[in-house]
């Protein structure tokens, strides 16, 4: 059935539009992280209207804005009433047209201040294909609204003409893999390709990912191994009235019996795990291809000296770590750590080189640190390849 713009601009003004809410789950633990309200038409009889039957004709003209900001003023209504609860954010879809609407994110901050909300508890959804044409304008919009505080969640991803280059682009912080991605067991090589792609990109960009349309045990079992943030889709829970969703967030059910994390972590999380901890004794790693005089630094906290470049050559690392050093301890480290040196160990089929100097730190006291540098082998490339970690040592 379809209905004209004055037949639901009638419904809106009459009330009868109201939101329901589909949970969405931590992927790892299946615990409730947030919501995401969809419109419903609540018709006299009580049958309900399917966004897809009125949404379409909805945003044909701007009767979409008005849609979309009383369903955002029932959200805060809801959220209002999870005041003693602990509160889950919700998300929002918004269509394209808002895009243009002047001042958005003061509209919407002006809202979320009206009921006391505070703007992480609110998310902007968006679909993709407004991204097509108006990148620049779609950028800006985006950024404004985060800004002023909101998540901004790409809808749909991978639904249409998917563009990575947009997603590089545009500043989101979530992207929301559509479920049109996703077969019924996810078997195929192929579209396992994909997904392990997207996901992976998505994490390299800092986005964090939710995978909806969730319908089956096997889907979630592949999207554990993805390491997708959150999942939302009928094997967890439908789309569901407020009452419903309220008594819901304060059971704080988990959809499904707590399972240990260890059974479902993949390598990318247990990597991220094993890193924390490394980063814990060693807070400055540095990884230096010694065939190409490279490296590259991962510093996690504030180490002693921290002026290094991240990245640059290795040569030019040791000189200037050496002038670091005390004055006594610099022939020491720069001739232990000469790239001819090291080189030259590898040959001899030594694996790990360790030394201990007292460097100057940031705050002109010097500490003694210890550097111990590993000889990885990477099975893609013959580079001599060393792993340095380094850690300041009790006085
Ligand atoms: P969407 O934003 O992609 O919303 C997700 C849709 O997928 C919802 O349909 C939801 O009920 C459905 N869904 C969730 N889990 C599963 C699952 O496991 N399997 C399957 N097959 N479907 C699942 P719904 O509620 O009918 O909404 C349809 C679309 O209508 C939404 O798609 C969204 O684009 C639009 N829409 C809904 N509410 C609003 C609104 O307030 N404003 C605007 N502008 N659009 C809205
Ligand atoms: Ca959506
Ligand atoms: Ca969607």
């Amino acid at each position: 059935m379809k209905y004209t713009a004055d037949e639901i601009k009638a419904a809106l003004e009459q009330n009868a539009l109201c939101v329901y809410y589909q949970p969405l789950y931590v992927t790892m633990t299946s615990r409730l992280k947030s919501a995401e309200a969809l419109v419903r038409w609540k018709k006299p009889d009580g049958t309900l209207v399917p966004p897809s039957e009125f949404i379409p004709a909805a945003e044909e003209s701007d009767l979409i804005l008005d849609i979309d900001w009383y369903v955002t003023e029932q959200v805060c209504k809801t959220l209002v009433k999870q005041n003693i609860l602990p509160q889950f954010p919700v998300s929002v879809n918004f269509s394209r047209r808002h895009i243009r609407e002047a001042n958005f994110a003061e509209k919407l901050s002006a809202l979320a201040d009206q009921y006391e909300l505070p703007h992480p508890l609110i998310e902007v959804e968006i679909t993709e294909s407004a991204m097509v044409a108006e990148e620049h304008e779609f950028s800006d919009w985006i950024v404004s609204i985060r800004a002023a505080g909101f998540t901004v969640v790409i809808d749909d991803f991978g639904s249409g003409l998917s563009s990575l280059q947009f997603v590089k682009d545009v500043p989101a912080d979530v992207l929301k893999i559509d479920k049109s991605l996703l077969s019924r067991n996810c078997e195929d090589e192929k579209e396992r390709i994909v997904l392990e792609s997207i996901f992976s990109f998505a994490h390299r960009l800092q986005m964090k990912t939710v995978a909806e349309g969730v319908e089956t045990k096997e889907q979630l079992a592949f999207l554990r191994s993805c390491d997708c943030s959150k999942i939302q889709g009928y094997l967890f829970a439908r789309p569901m009235p407020e009452q419903e969703y309220l008594t819901l967030c304060q059971t704080h059910q988990v959809a499904e019996e707590p399972a240990d994390i260890l059974r479902f972590q993949s390598h990318t999380s247990a990597a991220n795990l094993l890193l924390s901890v490394i980063f814990r004794r060693y807070p400055l790693v540095i990884f230096s291809n010694l065939t190409r005089n490279t490296y590259y630094a991962m510093a996690y906290q504030d180490f002693t000296s921290t002026n290094c470049p991240s990245t640059g050559i290795y040569d030019e690392l040791i000189m200037h770590g050496a002038m670091s050093m005390h004055p006594d301890d610099r022939a020491d480290f720069a001739a232990a750590f000469s790239r001819e040196k090291l080189l030259a160990d590898c040959a001899n089929g030594i694996h790990e080189v360790r030394l201990v100097t007292r460097q100057l730190g940031d705050d002109g006291v010097y500490r003694r640190a210890e550097t111990v540098d590993f000889f990885v082998r990477c099975n893609y490339s013959d580079d001599i390849i060393i792993i340095s970690l380094c850690q300041n040592l009790p006085d």
